[in-house]
This record gives C-alpha cells, sequence and structure tokens, in this order.
C-alpha cells in the first residue's frame, strides 16, 4: 500500500463521527493491505508502531517535535510554536508548511514508511535524540503535506482517531463477512494473544475458521479474566452449584509471567545467560511489560522446574524484617522505572500464583480450573517453597460457615477479601464472568465496589486548588455497545496536594482543544479543559443514584479519589457494569 492512500483513508476516519461508519471505512483499508503489511497497519492506526506489550515508544515531546517541523521547513522555532498555539495541532501546522515546501512530494510503500518510522523509534544511546530529528526531518521532506497532519501525530501521541482495538476487531469482521458477526471468534482470539497485528494477520493468513485455534505464545500477553460481583457470600456459592473454590483476594498488581527456556525465533529474550538464552516477561494487568521492575520474581520465575509457562498471579510486597504484607500504596511504590535495586531491598515483592495458561508448549485455557491447578501445584510442590513466588492458597468450600469462616480469618489478617471461583470453569481471558467473583471487605463507602472512571476533562479550581491548575475532574464510564464515554460524577475529593499536581502533570499530555469524539458530555458540565482518553481513575462512593443530568443516566454520591489505575479506557467500569452495581444496592437496601 502507497502511504497516499493509507493517509485518504485516514482523513476519511479523522471526519467521521459514527462508529459504524468508521469501522466500515476501517474494514476498507484493511482490506486492502497485504499479508505482510496488515499488522503494521493495525498498529499505525492506533498511533503505535508496536504492540503495546513490546513497550517501544518514540518519546519525542512536543517541544522536541516543534524543533523538528522548524528544521524541516527552515522555520524559526518560535514561529512554529506561535502557528501550532494557532491551530492546536502540529499536525495541520506541518501540512500548512509542507504545501510551501518546492520539494516535489514522493508517494513511497507504506512498508518503507513504517522502517522509517521504526528506526526512528529505535535510536538510543548518545545523540539519538540528534538523529532522531535529522530522519524525520528527512521523512517530513520526502512525504506530501497531508503524510505530514498524521505522521507528525505519531511521535507525539496525538494520532487519536478516536478508536481503539475494539473497533479494529469489528473492521476485520466486517472484512471477512460484511458485517459484525464475526466478532465473537475475533475478541476470543484477541483475548488469547493481546497482539492486534498477530491476529489480523492470522485471519488474512489462516481464514476466518481458524481463529480460534490461535495459541497462546509465551512473551505476548493473553488478557487477563475478570471478576465479577454479588450481594452476598450466599449468592456467591449458589452461583457455583458445589463447585467453589475460594481463595485469598491479595491488594497488590497483577502479573501475568510468561517464561519460555527454548524462545521462539523472533520474540525478544533477555539475555540472562550468554549461552542460554530464555524468555522472560512479566506483564501488568494492562499488557505493560514490568519486568525490569521486579527482577527477584523474574529470578524466582527462571528457577520453576519447567520448559515453558504462563503463569497469572497477584504481586504484593512484604516487609523483609517483619514477613507482614504491606499496604497497597507501598507496593505500587514498586512499580518505578529507577532506583529498582534499592526499593526491591525495602519493599521485595511476593508473586502469589493462581493460574496457569500454558505450560510446556500447551495452550491450558480450556481446561478445567481444578486441572490447571493441579499442574500449579505440582510444579510448585517441586519447587521448595521460597520468598518471591508462592502458590495461592485455595479451600474448596460448599457450606456457607465455612465461607464466611474464610472471609473474616483473610479479611482479619489485613487482605482485601475473598476470589471464589468455580472448579470447572475455563480461563476466561479478557472476560468478565460469574466463574470468578470476589467479595471484599465492606468499604467505608456503601457501594459493592469502587469504581474506576475516565478522566474526561477538568474545572479550574478557585481558592486553594487555583495553585494545582485544576479543581474539579469530570469523569465517565464506556459504553463498549457503541464506544462512547458517558459522564458519571463530578470529583473533587480524596486527593491530597501532591496527588493534585501529579494529576495536572498526567493530565498536560492528554489536552485536547475539541471535545473528544467518542465523549458524551452535557453542555451544562462542558468542563474548561478537555483530556483525551488516557486517565483511568479509581473512584469510591456511598452510593449510586439515578440522574437526569448526567450522560450516563447515573451519578456517583460523595465520590471519592482513591488511586491512579493501571488500566485502558475501555477497560474501566462500563456502563452495564454500574447497573449491575446499582441493582445490587438496591437489593441490599431491601
Ligand atoms: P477488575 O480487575 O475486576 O477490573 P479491579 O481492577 O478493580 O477490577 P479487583 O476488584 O481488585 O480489581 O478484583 C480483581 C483483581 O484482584 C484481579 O485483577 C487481581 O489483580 C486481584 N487478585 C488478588 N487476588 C486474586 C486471586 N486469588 N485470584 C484472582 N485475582 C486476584
Amino acid at each position: 500500500m502507497k502511504i497516499d492512500t493509507f493517509i485518504k483513508h485516514l482523513q476519511v476516519i479523522e471526519n467521521t463521527t459514527s462508529r459504524n461508519e468508521i469501522t466500515i471505512r476501517l474494514a476498507k483499508l484493511l482490506s486492502e493491505a497485504s499479508h505482510q503489511e496488515i499488522d503494521k497497519i493495525c498498529y499505525l492506526v492506533l498511533g503505535r508502531l508496536l504492540p503495546k506489550y513490546q513497550g517501544l515508544e518514540f518519546n519525542l515531546a512536543e517541544k522536541t517535535m516543534i524543533q523538528i517541523v522548524a528544521s524541516a521547513f527552515n522555520k524559526r522555532p518560535e514561529t512554529i510554536k506561535k502557528l501550532f498555539h494557532q491551530s492546536g495541532d502540529l499536525g495541520s501546522t506541518a501540512e500548512q508548511l509542507r504545501q510551501q515546501w518546492p520539494e516535489p512530494a514522493r508517494n513511497p510503500q507504506m512498508a518503507d514508511i513504517y522502517q522509517q518510522l521504526l528506526a526512528i523509534a529505535r535510536e538510543k544511546g548518545g545523540g539519538s535524540q540528534e538523529r532522531k530529528k535529522q530522519k524525520m526531518t528527512l521523512l517530513m521532506r520526502a512525504i506530501s503535506p497531508q503524510a505530514n497532519r498524521y505522521l507528525v501525530r505519531i511521535p507525539i501521541g496525538k494520532l487519536r482517531l478516536g478508536f481503539s482495538t475494539a473497533t479494529i476487531l469489528d473492521a476485520l469482521s466486517w472484512l471477512e463477512k460484511g458485517d459484525k458477526s464475526l466478532r465473537p471468534q475475533l475478541q476470543y482470539a484477541f483475548n488469547v494473544s493481546a497482539d492486534i497485528g498477530r491476529v489480523a494477520k492470522w485471519l488474512k493468513e489462516k481464514g476466518a475458521a481458524k481463529l480460534t485455534a490461535i495459541s497462546a505464545q509465551p512473551g505476548i500477553p493473553i488478557m487477563p479474566a475478570l471478576a465479577e460481583r454479588e450481594v452476598s457470600l450466599k449468592k456467591i456459592l449458589e452461583r457455583m452449584n458445589g463447585h467453589a473454590l475460594l481463595e485469598p483476594k491479595y491488594d497488590g498488581f497483577r502479573v501475568q509471567i510468561h517464561i519460555n527456556h527454548r524462545p521462539t525465533p523472533g520474540i525478544k529474550q533477555n539475555l540472562f545467560n550468554q549461552q542460554k538464552p530464555i524468555l522472560l516477561r512479566i506483564f501488568s494487568r494492562s499488557t505493560k511489560d514490568i519486568t525490569p521492575m521486579l527482577p527477584e520474581v523474574a529470578k524466582a520465575s527462571r528457577g520453576l522446574p519447567l520448559k515453558s509457562a504462563i503463569l497469572d498471579g497477584e504481586a504484593i510486597g512484604f516487609n523483609p524484617k517483619t514477613q507482614k504484607f504491606v499496604t497497597f500504596q507501598e507496593t505500587t511504590t514498586r512499580k518505578r522505572k529507577y532506583g529498582i535495586g534499592q526499593a526491591a531491598k525495602d519493599i521485595p515483592i511476593r508473586a502469589f500464583i493462581f493460574d496457569i495458561l500454558y505450560y510446556n508448549g500447551q495452550t491450558l485455557i480450556r481446561k478445567p480450573f481444578h486441572r490447571r491447578r493441579q499442574i500449579l501445584e505440582q510444579i510448585f510442590a517441586a519447587n521448595p517453597r521460597q520468598n518471591h513466588l508462592a502458590l495461592t492458597p485455595q479451600t474448596a468450600v460448599t457450606k456457607l460457615p465455612k465461607a464466611e469462616r474464610l472471609f473474616h480469618r483473610y479479611i482479619n489478617r489485613g487482605l482485601e477479601g475473598v476470589l471464589i471461583k468455580e472448579a470447572n470453569s475455563q480461563y476466561h481471558a479478557g472476560q468478565r464472568k460469574f466463574s470468578w467473583i470476589k467479595f471484599k471487605r465492606a468499604m467505608e463507602g456503601k457501594l459493592a465496589d469502587s469504581i474506576d472512571c475516565l478522566l474526561m476533562g477538568y474545572y479550574y479550581g478557585r481558592g486553594k486548588r487555583q495553585k494545582f491548575g485544576l479543581g474539579a475532574l469530570l469523569v465517565g464510564t464506556y459504553s463498549p455497545k457503541d464506544g462512547q464515554f458517558y459522564t458519571i460524577s463530578k470529583v473533587g475529593t480524596g486527593l491530597s496536594d501532591k496527588q493534585w499536581r501529579m494529576l495536572h502533570r498526567r493530565a498536560a499530555k492528554l489536552i485536547s482543544r475539541q471535545k473528544p469524539k467518542n465523549y458524551q458530555v452535557p453542555k451544562e458540565l462542558t468542563p474548561d479543559v478537555w483530556l483525551a482518553p488516557g486517565l483511568v481513575l479509581e473512584i469510591s462512593a456511598d452510593v449510586i443514584s439515578k440522574s437526569p443530568l448526567h450522560s450516563s443516566k447515573f451519578a456517583l454520591r460523595f465520590p471519592r479519589f482513591q488511586r491512579l489505575r493501571d488500566k485502558s479506557p475501555t477497560e474501566i467500569t462500563n456502563l452495564h457494569e454500574i447497573r449491575e452495581l446499582f441493582k445490587i444496592q438496591e437489593e441490599e437496601n431491601r
């Protein structure tokens, strides 16, 4: 595919608001891509070069991009700054300047452009910023004004075409069937192998019938299974039909550990040992590679007696002196880029493993849970107990008093609650099903669970808040049905001064001149500053009420900020879950 064809499709998509039309257009674009380029096109339309788990970021600041645009078209950075200020979009500034540039534009192949962008992103070490600038300059002069508009936005993370992976999955279905009927199979494939490029390529090469035969592969994350909620332990046991397995719920962060002692060619390896390269990766809940942050867990995983595996678990910090678990806040200090050695001494991590999804070359997610657990127990029996990796305790329960006893025992130990899992169920990758139900200790508020919301914008503060740059937050929920975000609350409490400042800093990168096109916001709630989807906040509240004001038709009473979440915008508590939580609350109050 030539770049100008690609760009023509992007232009149409950018000017379209209907999700259906975006899907159809994307399908057209993807149908024109060859087997070799379809994966790259998928990453590019999401504003990336590689899937998120590969962790390749451009790392070009807007400031640097202003200099690049200036040097590409022989202007002074001040001039670019001014133009940028007027348009609010560096892409259109570059487009405008390229129009006046005398060199004729070429129309290279997308594969060529992609390789150039990849080379720019991969520049590392001394002088790399300079080399990035030079290469980007050459690229911008070579391509058309319209192509400049879009390519300049990618390295600064501002492509923002207003859709996510879910829309690409719909588009792939359109491409095959002319409707969305293939979506469940595509979703399954993506949940097992969270690499949209791999799924698209698999579909093109092997056809729709083979989608559900996609296998997991160490090195590529599996979308983590999620837990449902229920009103009471009694109701949970009823749902489990006598096959309940109860586990403690640790309040740390999710880890998915991938181990392969004979790595597949093409998959990045860690060279712990030059003679024996091994693949060892730890992914977060949202499929980010967090291996470098957890060296002690990586080392312990390397020592497990197996050839290859994908393990699911929860990482929690402990005090090395008292051996007691630390709070969630202390555990999350381990999610850092620098000072890892010291942090690992101060707050070492223990990863509690509760599932195995792949073992010695075989994908296990369709096997019943009790069978997967058996394999886990064998592995851990052969591996003497050690500090950084442990098997999650599990108890079969049929009677309510036993479940209650265990629940209180864990709560008294300071844990968050329990997870009850159905012994015969398969692993529902990326799905929230009743085969896993969480039951937490009552929170200070009355809601059965806190709510993860998208930060959609903010209002300038008055008084004390003014110095933070923002005073109240507009947050929303998501509807997977139409891909839109709906408002649910304004939040102004629960944040320390430090957290207000941190949010202001993090939000700066997401500021958008216009309302993002997939936001449904009533006029009365228009914030002073719009933010593109990016920041997910955990909010606790006392009650969910029906609301005539908010576009979700629900509102939160006494909303309080709890923490930032490592989730992508489409993974927040969705509208359907809000309705369910509302129902649970109504039942409890009856
Ligand atoms: P969700 O992950 O369901 O979207 P959430 O991020 O708010 O919601 P929780 O409500 O805390 O998560 O419940 C599920 C999470 O609990 C899992 O994602 C996992 O990180 C954690 N967890 C702790 N212990 C266990 C366990 N024994 N089995 C499964 N998950 C556990």
